[in-house]
């Protein structure tokens, strides 16, 4: 079958693999869907220079064969079913992942192509093979909603670690894809209001055509210090910690959901935080309870229309180079590549 392998900035080429065969604890899944995430716009734009990488890690699709282990059990997606699919696997065995916190797995992941290729996912292919507990069903919903249950997971992850709460008047600094992903989830768990922040005029057009109580600059919201009650920070810019801490009324949370750059540092008055009990959060990844949340919300078609908006634009794998390609130079919410 073909992959997908990122070669090098701006180059991506299918690269013929033996078809995988599924172990007795995994399931074979016929990919319908993946999602290119911020990982494979870095990759392909160079940002991140690791090549070549079998990128592709927001996947969806169909199970297709079953190992003996798991063939039937009670739980297990079965032979047909439409799936969303965690393909970072976490050890098991770490001392992060022995806490209960496999979102900070120490183990290194992913894998290797036949080659040698580094595998980040090398969802972009037809089939994949998966371990049957990272495999979730999504009942009747579109692939390309399917295809969203990592990031959904992750969002998950990010109001359950960070502490929102239902009746908490929520923030989200970024109108991106995940700032836009909060929105939806924060709303549906009960947000009392929910407002965008963004530097961009059509993200935040978007935003408010999405449900948002509010889209503003980040000048403009500075002025409603003490507004709310739970913050996150999906846009890991300068400037988006000191504004967050501006809008937390007393008792608040900040998630800082998006990443930062290594060096960005920012002032932080530890008597804000005593005083006022405010509580900055570092949220990352997703945990299985994430993915159950995400894939049920996905099956249950609560967050159909939402989810809807975010399809930028589907590609077939053939035209893999295109769908990177807008990925990388255009703003996007999504971009999936279609394998069925
Ligand atoms: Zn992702
Ligand atoms: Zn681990």
């Amino acid at each position: 079958m073909d992959v997908a392998v990122v070669t090098g900035p701006g180059r991506v080429e299918l690269r013929n693999e033996p078809d995988p065969t599924p172990a007795r604890d995994e399931l074979l899944v016929e990919v319908g869907a993946c999602g290119l995430c911020t990982m494979e716009r870095r990759l392909f734009a160079g940002e991140k220079q690791l090549y070549p990488v079998a990128p592709g890690h927001e996947v969806a699709g169909r199970v297709i064969a079953a190992g003996e282990d798991v063939d039937g059990l009670d739980g297990v997606p079965k032979i047909g079913d439409a799936v969303t699919v965690d393909l970072l696997t976490r050890c098991g065995a770490c001392s992060a992942c022995r806490r209960g916190r496999s979102a900070l797995c120490k183990s290194p992941q992913g894998g290797v192509l036949a080659d040698g290729t580094i595998a980040m996912g090398a969802g972009l292919a037809r089939l994949v093979s998966v371990p049957a507990r990272q495999a979730w069903p999504t009942g009747d919903a579109p692939v390309e909603h399917a295809a969203m249950g990592e990031p959904l997971a992750c969002v998950a992850h990010s109001l359950r670690v960070g502490g929102f709460k239902g009746g908490d008047r929520v923030a989200i600094i970024g109108g991106g894809y995940m700032g836009r992903l909060h929105l939806a989830l924060a709303r549906h768990a009960g947000a009392v209001s929910a407002g965008i922040i963004d530097v961009s005029a059509d993200r935040r057009a978007d935003g408010r055509a999405a449900g948002a109580s509010w889209a503003e600059t980040p000048e403009d919201a500075s002025a409603r210090a003490h507004e709310c009650d739970m913050v996150f920070v999906t846009a890991g810019v300068p400037g988006a910690v000191e504004l967050a801490l501006t809008l937390c009324d007393d008792g608040a949370n900040v998630a800082l959901y998006g990443a930062f750059d290594k060096s960005l540092t920012a002032p932080v008055g530890p008597d804000l935080l005593h005083h006022h009990e405010i509580s900055l959060i570092g949220v990352y990844s997703q945990e299985p309870q994430d993915w159950r949340l995400a894939s049920g919300l996905i099956a249950s078609g609560v967050l159909a229309a939402d989810l809807d908006r975010l399809v930028t634009a589907r590609f077939g794998l053939p035209d893999v180079q295109s769908a990177f390609t807008l990925a990388a130079t255009q703003p996007v919410y999504r971009v999936l590549v279609g394998i069925g």
